[in-house]
């Protein structure tokens, strides 16, 4: 029997899997989530034998069950081959007392290339079994690394094609950069006045607007999400922490069954959302720490119970987490209401309208195995410098986020259980902040002598995905205010379908 997914915001629609992926969104607003999060059917031992891709198999045919293991095997197979950089594809780092989980060796050189290197094949083997004939239209909304991570995986997959909104003043030189010179025929960039919380808010109104959808269907297109909201970005970063668990039993650094604790730096709440499932599919988490930065709306609901967005919105020097409404954070709220649609409903339309909502004791009471922190700028760049002079191990913003805010956990709670940090992205992808937190004397610096100088000092080899782009040509270059989005997608639309 297949595994159903039904929206977090009502029971009226059930939908199979690969409905789920095709459609990312829910006809009411909501998320799709699974009926019941599945158990792991692979012991620990057995796991831990296993590849990469093997793990990937185990963990994801129990949520895609409407695809056969031929077709399953066949995306896996696709997805994680020799575009990432080293054969155990998310390896882990001991260093300062925690194990890196470092997920950033796929092409775009940041953990959202574990999903969606993957998500473009779920999506054309979904829209084979669903007889759909349009051509799917990934519409994006990136505070930066989705963006090149989404183009690096639809660009000329056929049936597809995707179309990318990015704050113009909220991504790092660099990471604009590699969004602008993405070839492909079917790819379209597009930067906007307003922040990221703007561009998703956009897309999500285009997602739900069913005069546009028409329009979109004559024209031979239909809307899908990239979104880390899709089912399709969820279920393949639930794999790496089951892999990352079964490779510490492997290393012998834990036994089958010991506990550790998982530190995540959040934005969206994915990341951290896939490390819960993992939990409740049975592998043995103690603590799940959500790491923030200035943005610390997380920070804020777990130590009270109230979301609220009502604030500053920070620019920092870890762009990928500066979110004020972190959309999956919702399946988390279905969960701990019982699976209660109509009162998930109820807060998400508070959040809507009044920008905050509070969850009840009972909810709060459900959030233990959460520990909520946030690390200031200051302190995120005091954590580079000390854990390069220490151990000659550089990480990025991002990861550091979460490495201040674990150290400070292990000190106030003195919890003391083995720990996995998920390192997010290459120090190479947010070069410049990363080498001014090492000395300040680096910012006179070009993008790309600060490149050669990481290089210099890490003794990592710069990566492929910073070599390419050092001479490529831009082929991107469409500006639009916030309000514009709609206009700007119809007429790309208008113009591909005339092609
Ligand atoms: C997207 C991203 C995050 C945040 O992940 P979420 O799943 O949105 O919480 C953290 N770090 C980096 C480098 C990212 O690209």
């Amino acid at each position: 029997m297949n595994l159903m997914y039904n929206s977090t915001r009502s029971n009226k629609e059930t939908v199979t899997a690969s409905q789920a992926i095709l459609k990312g969104l829910a006809d009411d607003g909501g998320l799709f989530v699974p009926e019941t999060i599945p158990a792991l059917d692979k012991s620990i031992e057995e796991l831990s034998e296993m590849s990469y891709q093997e793990v990937a198999y185990e963990v994801m045919k129990l949520y895609i069950t409407d695809f056969t293991e031929e077709e399953l095997k066949n995306c896996i197979e696709k997805a994680y081959d020799s575009k990432f950089d080293i054969a155990e594809i998310a390896p882990l780092k001991k260093a300062d007392g925690a194990y890196y989980l470092e997920l950033f060796h796929g092409a775009t050189i940041a953990f959202k290339d574990m999903a969606l290197s993957i998500l473009p094949h779920l999506l054309t083997t979904s829209a084979k079994k669903n007889q759909v004939k349009n051509n799917i239209l990934i519409l994006t909304a990136t505070s930066g690394d989705t963006g090149k991570a989404a183009l690096a995986g639809f660009a000329d997959v056929e049936g597809t094609s995707i179309i990318v909104f990015y704050p113009k003043n909220g991504v790092s030189p660099i990471q604009e950069k590699q969004m602008i010179t993405q070839k492909g025929n079917n790819t379209k960039v597009v930067g906007i006045t307003g922040n990221f919380d703007d561009a998703q808010s956009g897309v999500k109104a285009m997602f739900n607007n069913k005069e546009l959808a028409e329009k979109m269907d004559k024209a031979g297109y239909q809307f899908s999400s990239a979104n880390s909201i899709n089912i399709g970005r969820l279920v393949p970063q639930i794999v790496y922490y089951v892999y990352a668990y079964s490779r510490l039993v492997k290393n012998g650094e834990i036994k089958a069954g010991d506990k550790i604790n998982v530190v995540v730096p959040t934005g969206n709440f994915g990341n951290i959302l896939a490390a819960y499932y993992a939990k409740n599919m049975g592998l043995p988490v103690n603590k799940f720490v959500c790491a923030s930065n200035d943005n610390k709306v997380l920070f804020d609901f777990f130590q009270t119970g109230t979301y609220d967005r009502n604030r500053e919105f920070i620019l920092t020097t870890s762009p990928s987490m500066d979110i004020l409404i972190s959309s999956n954070l919702e399946r988390l709220i279905y969960k701990i209401a019982g699976n209660d649609s109509e009162k998930c409903a109820d807060l998400m339309k508070a959040l809507a309208t009044t920008g905050k909502y509070d969850i009840t004791e009972d909810m709060k009471a459900q959030l233990e195995d959460f520990a909520g922190g946030y690390s200031d700028e200051a302190k995120t760049a005091a954590t580079i410098k000390a854990v390069y002079e220490k151990e000659g191990y550089i990480m990025d913003t991002h990861t550091a986020v979460a490495a201040g805010v674990y150290n400070a956990y292990k000190e106030n709670t003195g919890d003391n259980t083995p720990t996995v940090i998920a390192s997010t992205a290459s120090p190479y992808k947010f070069t410049r902040s990363v080498m001014n937190a090492i000395d300040s004397k680096y910012d006179s610096m070009s993008d790309f002598e600060l490149v050669d100088e990481l290089s210099k000092l890490s003794g990592v080899k710069v990566p492929n995905a910073i070599e390419e782009i050092r001479t490529a040509p831009v082929l991107h270059d469409i500006v639009c205010e916030s309000e514009k989005m709609q206009d700007t997608v119809e007429k790309i639309v208008e113009k591909w379908a005339n092609k």
